[in-house]
């Protein structure tokens, strides 16, 4: 039995055994770090001395230096020797590590893999990848590579350790980057079979429209171009080929100006040029030459296709033959020419006859016949309006309408103009602004008939409000000479085609008597007096027409 120790005693051995830890803690610093070479170990058969040879020195330094922990295990698994960086990597002081299991350090998924790795280790060289655990439970994956080493005291299973965190948060990375790649390649594709899908839909779709659209134009009776916003044509139909007899070569881009009769190329080719600048409808009338060299009047039409942008992509135009017609028009023409001069001569006489009855003083007329007598002037009258109408538009037809100009004060004329019209509508009530003593240059008893023909006008027109405002005053270098009614109004359709030749507003409820001559004849009246006629009207409120003529 071991007497009882006081606790002095007790004290002693403690720091003795202190004393000693520190020195062999220095001692295998030493040796570890290489600055010793040997020492002398006290064990209980006395002193022994121990030699470091110097190769294993060499190896201990560079084992201690290693980024890589290293361990040697005895055959029970226990760590006989770590260098600085395994004990760092385990977060355990070296002390601590040494006499340790390496499966205390082993994570519980990677044991049956650590097995099979010393089992395997003992053998021949042997690697894998494991997890381990450090002391603050904190879980790294290793890799683990084996190999037996011989020493003095027998066989050591020697293994070194490789951090490979560092490694799998690259090769996470890696594959992180690989599935975003996989992933917008995979988008990519489907993007581009997608808009392969398109494109040949819309190629189908473009190409079934192109055929609609040549299937439509080669079945119209008129002939039909395309062109592009540059003006250069790109396709013409059938009837264009017919018709002209030549190829297409000779034709496209500006070729077709070769066939348009040389007296109407500069009118064509000057409105062609605005429409492309403008994007205004095209329309001219103009002769093109057939394939047998004979030229056939044609009124072209163009219209500007445009994106979704509101630019223009292309122009479609068609020429459709207006010969027939300008014949027809022509033989009519001739025909109210010579129908109104016959007509002209029978009533000059009626009128004349009428007057002798009117003043016949021998013997006093039955009472019953006198307003027959006046019926039959009105009648006469009418007539006489009629046919000068009729020989006028004949006149002007042949351009052989005269115009004897002189400097006239229009204020003056407009106002005598007054008087007439209130003498012929007394039901009416005429109210006038004359800006005094304006010149024009002008034939009076013309423009006296396009004032009395809107004054006319203005009375048949409106039948409920009588009122009717004349006036003339300057505007700008131009006089204006207006008639202003409050009768039925125009449209705005209506507005554009008044002044055109036997144009009438087919409207039953105003149905009235004329022609459609009478603005007819006025607009060609201003015209070869170098001036503007118009209109401004609301519809089922009134109308204003005028005239502006350049002020002397
Ligand atoms: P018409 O002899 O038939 O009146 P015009 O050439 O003088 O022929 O006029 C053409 C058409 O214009 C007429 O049919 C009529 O419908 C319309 N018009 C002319 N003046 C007026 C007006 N002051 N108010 C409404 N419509 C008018």
């Amino acid at each position: 039995m071991n007497p009882v120790k006081s606790y002095d005693e007790l004290l002693r051995e403690i720091q003795e055994l202190q004393f000693q830890l520190e020195e062999a803690n220095e001692t295998i610093n030493a040796i570890r770090t290489g600055q010793v070479d040997a020492l002398i170990v006290k064990d209980g058969g006395g002193h022994q001395l121990y030699t470091l040879k110097s190769a294993d020195q060499t190896y201990r330094v560079f084992i201690e230096q290693m980024a890589e922990g290293a361990v040697t295990l005895n055959e029970d698994g226990i760590i006989l020797y770590s260098n600085s960086r395994f004990a760092l990597m385990m977060h355990l002081p070296l002390e601590k590590v040494i006499g340790l299991t390496l499966e205390y350090f082993v994570h519980d998924v990677s044991k049956d893999d650590f097995h099979a790795l010393i089992n395997a280790g003992w053998m021949a060289d042997y690697k894998d990848e494991l997890i381990l655990n450090n002391a603050d439970r904190q879980s790294k994956p290793y890799l683990l590579s084996c190999s037996t080493l011989e020493l003095d005291e027998g066989t050591a299973l020697s293994i070194i350790l490789t951090d490979l965190s560092a490694q799998k948060e690259n090769q996470y990375q890696l594959k992180l980057k690989n599935d975003l790649l996989e992933d917008a390649r995979n988008h990519t594709e489907k993007l581009n079979n997608q808009l392969e899908l398109t494109v040949r839909e819309r190629t189908k779709e473009l190409y079934a429209s192109r055929e609609h659209f040549k299937f439509l134009a080669n079945n119209i009776p008129q002939m039909a171009w395309t062109n592009l916003p540059n003006g250069a044509v790109n396709f013409y139909n059938q009837q264009w080929y017919r018709y002209t007899g030549l190829p297409f070569e000779e034709t496209k881009d500006w070729g077709w100006q070769a066939i348009v009769h040389p007296d109407d190329l500069d009118e064509t080719t000057q409105k062609y040029i605005t429409s492309l600048k403008t994007g205004v409808i095209f329309e001219v009338e103009n002769r093109y030459k057939r394939n047998d060299g004979v030229y056939r009047w044609h009124l072209n039409r163009g219209i500007a296709l445009r994106n979704e942008a509101g630019e223009i992509t292309l122009w479609v135009g068609t020429a459709t033959d207006i010969e027939d017609q300008k014949r027809a028009m022509e033989k009519k023409d001739e025909f109210i020419g010579i129908a109104s001069h016959e007509l002209k001569t029978p009533l000059t006489s009626l009128k004349g006859y009428l007057q002798i009855i009117g003043s016949y003083k021998k013997e006093p007329l039955p009472v019953a016949v006198k307003p027959y007598i006046n019926k039959a002037n009105e009648a006469v009258n009418k007539l006489h309006y009629l046919v000068n109408d009729l020989l006028d538009v004949s006149k002007i037809n042949a351009g052989r309408l005269e115009y004897r100009m002189s400097g006239l004060n229009i204020s003056d004329m407009i106002a005598s103009c007054i008087e007439s019209a209130n003498h012929i509508y007394p039901l009416h009530n005429f109210t006038s602004h004359i800006e005094p003593h304006l010149l024009v240059n002008g034939n009076a008893e013309r423009l006296e008939q396009v004032l009395m023909n809107f004054i006319s006008n203005a009375v048949k027109y409106s039948r409920e409000n009588k009122g009717i405002v004349i006036s003339v005053s300057k505007k700008g270098p131009n006089v204006r000479t207006a008639v202003t009614d409050f009768g039925i109004g125009l449209s705005d359709t209506q507005k554009e085609k008044i002044f055109e030749r036997f144009y009438r507003v087919e409207d039953k409820k105003f149905l009235s008597s004329g022609l459609g001559m009478g603005l007819y004849i006025c607009s060609e009246i201003i015209k070869a007096h170098n001036g503007d006629i118009g209109v401004e009207s609301d519809f089922g409120k009134g109308s204003t027409f005028y005239f502006d003529l350049p002020l002397l």
